[in-house]
């Protein structure tokens, strides 16, 4: 049944979630070109806080120190010079987030109630209006329940873990394939068992298994579900 929400918005809202590897940055950032809606990318706000900790020496497990700072932060997503990057209080921090370490320290600091409160507050206002597609891992089932359109995306272990692994080498970043391959799996653990919103899909998410799926079959398979045939 259509959410009264959902229809009081001028232009749909697409929740994007899954784990790590499993295509969501790349799709997500198609569709929303596609459909020409803005692209939220909820993982960098939580790389954004786990970074700043770091930088300042807060012990990621001290929830309030970590709250205080997801409250106060400024996480600014600009374009410069036609590439879209992430300032931080003003410093640009677009690559040093990708980092394993701040990967880590992301699904670390993620876990803690008081941070996620602030940050989905900061979500929910960047996508009340609508024309949004967001990504994460809890869109579909704490930020918009109500979301025009759900999808789930997934992919097998091996295709998730080659994905990762081709994304940091593109970035310059120096890893080996098989401590990534723990990292990474350890970090789906901590996201899917964390007591406060664990990645899951929501009930009514459209599952998409994008191994051995090009980005752009994927993608037309989203923009379809968020234009229904008439
Ligand atoms: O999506 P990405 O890999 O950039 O997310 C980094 C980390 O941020 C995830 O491993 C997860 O711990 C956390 N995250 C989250 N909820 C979201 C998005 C990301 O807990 N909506």
């Amino acid at each position: 049944m259509p959410d009264p929400g959902a229809r009081r918005r001028a232009a749909p809202i697409i929740a994007i979630d899954g784990p790590v590897g499993a295509g969501k940055s790349t799709v997500a950032m198609a569709v929303a070109a596609a459909l020409r809606y803005r692209y939220v990318d909820t993982g960098a706000m939580y790389r954004s806080v786990a970074w700043l900790a770091k930088s300042q020496g807060v012990d990621l497990r001290n929830e309030r120190a970590v709250a205080t700072l997801a409250r106060s932060v400024s996480i600014e997503f600009v374009t410069a010079n036609g590439r879209p990057r992430i300032l931080v209080n003003g410093t640009d921090v677009t690559d040093i987030i990708r980092s394993p370490e701040v990967s880590h320290a992301a699904s670390v600091v993620s876990a803690h109630p008081a941070v996620r409160e602030g940050l989905v507050a900061e979500q929910r206002r960047l996508g009340a209006s609508g024309g949004v597609v967001m990504e994460g891992r809890d869109i579909g089932t704490v930020v918009f329940p109500d979301a025009d359109v759900k999808v789930f995306l997934d992919a097998s272990p091996a295709e998730r873990a080659r994905r990762r692994y081709q994304e940091l080498v593109a970035k310059g970043v120096r890893v080996d394939f098989e401590s990534l391959k723990r990292a990474e799996e350890e970090r789906d653990r901590r996201d899917t068992t964390r007591a406060h919103s664990p990645l899951r899909r929501a009930e009514d998410a459209v599952v998409i298994d994008t191994t051995g799926l090009t980005v752009e079959e994927i993608v037309n398979r989203i923009v379809q579900l968020a234009r229904p045939p008439r």
